[in-house]
């Protein structure tokens, strides 16, 4: 029964974790990404899987629009309020639309964290799922899985 704490992190932590891409899981920044734009399957240190039912993918995209949107939103603004009245619109142009490209490569390893946060959260894992995560990741698993935060 010992270490039953370390099979459901709380959600606080888990966001924590997944905003500094650490995996949302066990908190290792061994996580399943792989350098910037990349994902392993699971996590390196706990073999948590990232894409944990059908279309996961998706979510992260969708979280990585609302920001850039939300993003560029604020950008416009405060671009505006900072130029007026002697607008450049094609500085402003420049700015807005190299924000649009830049930003979700900047957010892209954050969304895959954070959705797998969201996800572990509202759909925790169960003990077959984590039986095939300490599998997955062979025998030093159980003691890498209980890993600081
Ligand atoms: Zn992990």
């Amino acid at each position: 029964m010992g270490g039953m704490d370390q099979l459901t992190p709380s959600v606080a932590a888990m966001f924590r974790r997944a905003a500094v891409l650490k995996c949302p899981h066990c908190g290792s920044r061994r996580s399943f990404i792989k350098r910037w734009f990349g994902r392993y399957d699971r996590c390196r240190a706990c073999g948590i899987q990232w894409h944990r039912e059908h279309g996961f993918e998706l979510g992260p995209i969708a979280l990585n629009v609302v920001l850039t949107f939300g993003s560029l939103a604020i950008i416009m603004i405060v671009a505006f309020v900072a130029t007026a009245p002697d607008y450049n619109v094609a500085g402003l142009m420049a700015l807005v639309i190299g924000a649009a490209i830049i930003l979700p490569l900047i957010y892209l390893p954050f969304t895959n964290t954070l959705w797998l946060a969201f996800d572990l959260a509202v759909h925790r894992p169960d003990e077959r799922e984590l039986a095939q995560a300490r599998a997955a990741i062979g025998s030093e698993g159980a003691a890498a899985g209980a890993a600081v935060d």
